[in-house]
């Protein structure tokens, strides 16, 4: 089909509902409020008391259906997917969401929703693959149908490099290149924890007033609170606490299956890695490990931790 025809048949989605028009399980509530702002530490006055505004950063909370699910898929967006699968996008990945705040909700109210299908983008080349971006608009009313906030949400659908057709022109040439395995966020927090990684020094960080070890890295102590901190050095010796082998899905620069491992350091801290020196199912927990660092490219160092003999 020309490309042309492909995105006149993908365009006449747009418009079209995504999700059944639902209305919340329960009334806008201070207990749900009040978790929420102890879960984010948002103490602000104006989401408490009687006259409690709800934090606008909640807009979603209110339209979610819990375990026991929601407002199902309207026949239009499973057709629109189901298209996609067809040109070869099976693949998924949520890309980014954004909300918009009109006015703010209050106790008691009950919040309506609908949610339509906001636009198709064009083909588009990503480091993924090519494919399509979907984007949805959930549009959330307070009680007297005024509109509360909008929530955008989009996803791509494309076609994982791997399973490109042999006949499809590559999307860019970086995505056929072997894929790489992903890169760690770094970030201010925890840029001198991958320095270490290069230098192969595996460091914890240490809470300068209490002593209390944490990894991952994070900018305070969980135990006291405390900004403060300094590092040790893991010795390297540790057992795996618990693992689980990977068979799918399959992610590009990974072969399945692979043993993902929950390290308990000697220092009493925890890390996600991986074993090596023994296939992947004879991997046990209480295995003992010792640290090693491999480097994946010229870029990239991450610790590993080899097998020793299994506990009797
Ligand atoms: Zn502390």
């Amino acid at each position: 089909m020309p490309e042309e025809d492909v995105e006149q048949r993908l365009k006449a989605y747009e418009g079209r509902p995504a999700a059944v028009a639902g209305l919340a399980k329960d009334p806008v509530d201070a207990a749900m409020i009040r978790h929420w702002c102890e879960a984010l530490g948002d103490t602000n006055p104006a989401y408490a008391g009687p006259d409690a505004i709800v934090p606008p950063a909640m807009l979603q909370v209110w339209t979610m259906g819990g375990l026991s699910g929601n407002s199902a898929r309207t026949d239009a967006y499973e057709q629109l997917l189901s298209l996609l699968d067809e040109l070869g996008c099976t693949a998924v990945v949520a890309t980014d969401s954004e909300q918009e705040y009109v006015r703010p909700l209050r106790l008691g109210e009950r919040v309506a929703f609908d949610s339509v299908i906001e636009s198709v983008s064009g083909r588009k080349s990503t480091k993924l693959g090519w494919g399509y971006f979907v984007t949805t608009r959930t549009d959330v009313r307070g009680e007297d149908g005024e509109l509360a906030g909008t929530h955008r949400f989009r996803i791509l659908k494309y076609t994982p490099v791997e399973s490109r057709p042999a006949d499809t022109p590559a999307a860019d040439s970086q995505a056929v290149d072997t894929p790489r395995r992903p890169r760690p966020v770094v970030n201010r927090d925890n840029s001198p924890f991958w320095q270490g990684i290069r230098d192969h020094r595996l460091l914890i960080q240490r809470c300068t007033r209490c002593t209390t070890l944490r990894l991952p890295w994070i900018p305070g102590c969980v135990e006291c609170g405390s900004p403060d901190w300094d590092t040790v050095e893991a010795d390297g010796e540790g057992t795996v606490y618990s693992y689980v082998v990977m068979h799918h899905p399959p992610f590009p620069a990974f072969d399945p299956p692979y043993a993902v491992a929950l390290i308990q350091l000697a220092e009493g801290v925890r890390l996600v890695s991986n074993v090596i020196g023994v296939p992947y199912d004879k991997v046990r927990i209480g295995t003992p490990v010792t640290l090693e660092f491999h480097e994946y490219d010229e870029e990239l160092t991450l610790p590993v931790f080899r097998a020793g003999e299994e506990p009797a």
